[in-house]
């Protein structure tokens, strides 16, 4: 029984609005579904629904609350799709339910625009990622050798500077080695410059296997230069590494001889300095150091080591 006031709140409905009972039969439309249906209302929904007004009232009947995109009403509300809302009287449920008419253009087409911004959305977080990953190995490019593969002066000086700060801050000392191929020259004069780049790349693949603990890290500073950065390391320490690295290039080169096959590598001088918390220099001093002890290394006959603290 349709009450006055019960017709003035569906005309209130600014959407074709129908009322029906677990039949499909209409009790009801608001003053918007009368003008849609202008040959007056019918008196089943299965009049609006051919052929699967069955399976649309089962799912009205199943939920409190649902939009039935996929059922297909007939003229004249071909264009509009029906949601349905149990209705209750006094908090007892009634077997009445309420179908409002949505347009389907309104709902397709914003469909249609969630998923085009979601598409959107995807798109510009798949070149958000793939922009971070260019800049990644544009990065990591810019910080490598490119020749040895192995981290570059860039990367050295950064290293240098964290190491120092580090320590500092710790109070605990590290140690700086330099590195300089002896005679490396003849090498390009006497077998050309691809055996020179050849020997570049063994010697840095030889030191960076002879660095065992983790934090010690090597780098191609120049041509034919190297430097090794010796965390937690004093000048005992780095004396220790730096004899290790000399004598790994005499036993490369020892084996060469034996298999008379290969070239020789150029032999290793080597300078170093250790960083002491208790008289901290800048980098800039430190480099200098190691360049003298290295310069010494040479003055001495080449092929050595000279650490000094
Ligand atoms: P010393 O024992 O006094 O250090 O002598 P050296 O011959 O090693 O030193 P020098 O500075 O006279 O020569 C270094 C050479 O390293 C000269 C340069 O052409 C060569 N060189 C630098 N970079 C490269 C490179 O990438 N590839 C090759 N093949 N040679 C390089
Ligand atoms: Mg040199
Ligand atoms: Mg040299």
């Amino acid at each position: 029984m349709i009450t006055p006031e019960c017709g003035a709140i569906l005309d209130a409905i600014s959407l074709p609005v129908l009322l029906i009972d677990g039949q499909g039969c209409i009790k009801a439309v608001n003053r918007q579904a009368a003008a849609l249906l202008k040959d007056g209302a019918p008196t089943n929904m299965a009049v609006l629904l051919p052929g699967g007004g069955e399976k649309f009232l089962r799912s009205v009947r199943r939920n409190s609350q649902s939009a039935h995109m996929g059922t297909r009403l007939a003229a004249p509300l071909e264009h509009y799709y029906p949601t349905s809302s149990r209705i209750s009287l006094k908090g007892e449920w009634q077997d009445c339910y309420l179908i409002e008419l949505f347009p389907r253009d309104i709902a397709v087409g914003s469909m249609r625009r969630v998923s085009t911004s979601l598409r959107r959305e995807a798109q510009l977080r798949r070149t958000c990622v793939q922009a971070e990953e260019t800049a990644r190995s544009a990065e990591s490019e810019a910080c490598e050798d490119p020749l040895t593969r192995i981290p570059n002066r860039r990367a050295f000086d950064r290293w240098l500077a964290e190491l120092a700060q580090q320590s500092s801050h710790r109070h605990h000392p590290f140690s700086l080695l330099l590195i300089d191929m002896d005679y490396f020259k003849r090498i390009n004069d006497n077998h050309g410059h691809d055996v020179g780049d050849q020997v570049l790349k063994t010697v840095a693949r030889l030191l960076s296997e002879s660095l065992l603990r983790p934090g010690d890290r090597v780098a191609r500073i120049g041509g034919e230069e190297f430097a090794v950065l010796l965390p937690n390391t004093d000048v005992e320490g780095a004396s220790d590494v730096a004899w290790r690295l000399v004598k790994r290039v005499r036993d490369y080169n020892r084996r060469i001889q034996r298999q008379q096959s290969g070239y020789k590598l150029s032999t290793l001088s080597i300078g170093g300095t250790a960083w002491c918390p208790a008289k901290p220099v800048s980098a800039q001093a430190l480099m200098k150091a190691a360049d003298q002890s290295l310069y010494q290394a040479k003055g001495q006959g080449r092929d050595q080591a000279v650490i000094l603290g």
